[in-house]
């Protein structure tokens, strides 16, 4: 780049200065036999303006002129800069004033009268003069230009570019350093390059400049993190690469060593990483993913089956989540998984595995297990920290879940033996509709049905009209008379015979296809009970089980009042059962809702009462009518003093004026107690199983009444 060219010849141009025209002419004759081409001024004015129009490369300037004299031309053109060379002619002029137009800057001087071949050799000399001068110019001017442009490139590069000593200590560095890592110029000259490497990649770095700096070294490029200047920020991500500075460069002394590039991979570096997180966790919770939870507990099956060792894999599936995302909104039902996850998470210890298997299904990975009581404690521990509410914005949302365990080796020896028999479990437990855990047992074994097939063979059964309904009465407690039935579907399936809603509930709220359902029951038993009334039968309550899908959906009001028209059915007479979580987990439009149909005439009652966590000063505020204690509380009556939690309730809803329904009436002694309390109705076992309306109607005049009662004495106590 810095060679230089010879600058272009071409014919010099020459002005001549002379107050003297003969002399004017004879100096231009002279000149012009050389091949020169001149230019003429016939005084001190005539020669500044025409410097001042033309580029000439010598001047011949006579010292003595009328009016402006030669150095008064010297000093316009010292003002103006021009390169010009000049040469004096002095005639009467004294040495002071040649001496002084030599400090005003001309170039060399001829006294008159002078020899052609005289003035010849000085202008030919001053020529030589002004064309080396000239190239000289160029050159640097071309040399600037090139650092310029270096300069330019290198502080334009995307890339930091250095040369190190040594020592590793930099000898240069680009401006992109500051734009990348923070540093000053300055405080990058004072540090090694080891001083800018992120601790963590220390050892990697020192080992790579040892061997970079040899001659022959194999490996020129390394990816490491340098740290910013500002802690705050956190590592960015370098590939460096480096080499020997080759000799004869201008930067190369003694001292430097190798010069090099460091080129930002963070952006890079990230989206590897996030790749590499993304094929293995799920995003939205972050947790594992199902394909890390399987390499992990393929390991942990290695490690058992070496050490004799016991490790659990469990099942964990939310309950009411998919109620929860379709009523409140996928943003809400996200939120919740992640807080769920993090809670979770909290619960667990370090070397567990939990993961997201998919929707809102979590699996736990616990190896290393001293015995299956461990991995009881920690499901139930799992339980105990759903059990309180997740506030979500204005939500207070309860989750609660079914977990399966399955325990190696009796669960399984395989990694797909032990999910699925988790599965299995968790699928057993489920059907309780309640929340709670459930160890695999070999019994559970391939007969089950898994919830897939459960599926497919649902969808079937809804059109094929395989589910039909059957009634349970509700008996007043003082006089043994049926006021009312609750409606319960039944699923007559083809080769597993008559299946409970425990069976197939959990799966159709899953999938929705409960709406269908809960709508069809409505319909049906609207229509069958309507029937009986038309056929004579006194007027009786009739109460149906709604899942919260159902109620959640918009139409959901619209729905029951439209089935009612259709069936000419009296409002008064439909109690609609709905949950308490129902209640707690979205209050504001289910309040709305329930407003409606009260409005209408239809009557609310909470299903399985005590199960849930609503306060019944909370149950007071809403349009409530009456509450069903679930059966597992009347199950606690077995002698005089041991039912407190029927008492409180009982006792607070009489207080509160609301209906109270007791259920699981199952023997004398739970009907005498609950008698006695003062609660009002009651069903169970005792006054009959779950059957056709029909038969209902045929034995409603033989349920048992008070103890003192005649017809009592012929009952059993148990059914
Ligand atoms: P639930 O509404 O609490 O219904 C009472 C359940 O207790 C019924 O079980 C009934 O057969 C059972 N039961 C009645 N008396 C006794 C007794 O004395 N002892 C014992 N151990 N059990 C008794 P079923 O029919 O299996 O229904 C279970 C649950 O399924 C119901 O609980 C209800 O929540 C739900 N369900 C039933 N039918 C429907 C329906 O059409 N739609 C919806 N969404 N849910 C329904
Ligand atoms: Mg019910
Ligand atoms: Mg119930």
């Amino acid at each position: 780049m810095t060679e230089s060219k010879p600058v272009p010849a071409r014919t010099p141009r020459i002005l001549v200065a002379d107050d003297d025209p003969r002399l004017l002419e004879s100096v231009r004759g002279l000149l012009a036999t050389q091949g020169l081409t001149i230019d003429t001024a016939s005084g001190g004015g005539a020669a500044i303006e025409r410097l001042r129009n033309a580029h000439y490369d010598l001047l011949l300037l006579d010292l003595c002129m009328p009016e402006l004299d030669g150095r008064d031309v010297l000093r316009f053109m010292r003002a103006a800069e021009l390169e010009t060379l000049t040469v004096v002619i002095s005639g009467n002029s004294s040495v002071d004033d040649v001496a002084g137009a030599l400090r005003e800057g001309a170039h060399d001087y001829l006294k008159k009268p002078y020899q052609p071949e005289e003035l010849l050799a000085t202008v030919q000399n001053a020529l030589q003069k002004k064309h080396l001068e000239d190239a000289n110019r160029e050159m640097r001017a071309r040399l600037e230009k090139s650092e310029r442009l270096h300069r330019l490139i290198v502080n334009n590069s995307p890339d930091i570019v250095f040369i190190l000593d040594h020592d590793g200590r930099f000898r240069f560095v680009n401006s992109r350093v500051h734009e990348l890592l923070g540093y000053t110029h300055q405080e990058v000259m004072d540090s090694t390059i080891l001083d800018l490497i992120d601790p963590a990649d220390h050892d990697k770095g020192e080992y790579f400049f040892q061997q970079a700096g040899r001659a022959h070294a194999h490996i020129r490029s390394i990816e490491v993190a340098l740290k910013p200047r500002h802690a705050g920020r956190g590592p960015r991500h370098f590939e460096l690469a480096v080499w020997p500075t080759p000799p004869g460069t201008d930067a190369d002394t003694v001292d430097d060593r190798i010069y090099g590039t460091a080129r930002d991979i963070t952006d890079r570096k990230e989206s590897e990483a996030f790749i590499n997180f993304q094929a293995y966790h799920d995003l939205l919770t972050r947790l594992p993913n199902r394909a890390l939870f399987r390499d992990r507990v393929d390991v942990a099956i290695s490690q058992a089956e070496r050490s004799a060792a016991h490790l659990a894999v469990m099942f964990i599936d939310l309950n009411r989540f998919k109620v929860i995302n379709d009523s409140l909104g996928h943003t809400v039902g996200d939120r919740l998984l992640q807080a769920v996850a993090q809670r979770l998470q909290g619960g667990i210890r370090k070397g567990d595995t939990l993961s997201r298997f998919g929707g809102d299904e979590f699996t736990l990975l616990l190896p290393d297990l001293p015995d299956t009581g461990a991995a009881l404690q920690v499901a139930e521990k799992i339980l105990d920290c759903l059990s309180t509410p997740f506030h979500l914005g204005d939500h207070e949302l309860y989750v609660g879940a079914s977990i399966g365990i399955a325990v190696y080796p009796d669960a399984g020896r395989t990694l797909d033996a032990l999910i699925k028999s988790a599965d299995i479990a968790m699928y057993h437990e489920k059907k309780t509709g309640k929340n709670g855990v459930r160890l695999f047992d070999p019994a559970m074994g391939g007969g089950t049905p898994l919830r897939l097939q459960v599926e497919q063979d649902m969808r079937r059964a809804l059109q094929r009209e395989e589910f039909l309904i059957l009634y349970q009465p509700q008996v007043d407690a003082a006089s043994g008379q049926m006021i009312g039935v609750e409606a319960l579907v039944r699923w007559d399936h083809p080769t597993r015979g008559l299946l409970g809603p425990t069976e197939f509930i959990p799966i159709a709220e899953d999938t929705r296809m409960i709406v269908e359902l809960d709508r069809l029951t409505l319909r049906g038993a609207v229509h069958e009970v309507r029937q009986c009334q038309r056929n004579g039968m006194p007027e009786m309550r009739l109460a149906v089980n709604l899942s919260p899908v159902l109620v959640e959906r918009e139409d959901f009001v619209e729905t029951i009042l439209e089935t009612l028209k259709q069936a000419d059915f009296p409002p008064h007479l439909l109690e609609v059962e709905i949950t308490e979580s129902l209640l707690m987990s979205d209050a504001h439009q289910t309040v709305e809702k329930l407003n409606a149909l009260c409005a209408a005439g239809i009557q609310v009652a909470v299903d399985d009462f005590g199960t849930g966590y609503s306060s019944l000063g909370y149950l007071q505020k809403l349009p409530v009518h009456t509450l069903k204690i679930d059966r597992s509380f009347t199950n606690t009556i077995c002698g005089e003093d041991e039912a407190c939690i029927v008492n409180a309730i009982v006792s607070m809803a009489r207080g509160l004026h609301m209906n109270i329904v007791a259920e699981g009436v199952e023997t004398r002694l739970h009907y005498d107690y609950l008698h006695d309390l003062g609660c009002p109705v009651m069903q169970g076992f005792l006054f009959g199983q779950p059957g056709p309306l029909s038969t209902l109607l045929e034995d409603r005049t033989r349920y048992p009444g008070p103890a003192r009662s005649r017809r009592a004495a012929s009952v059993p106590d148990t059914p």
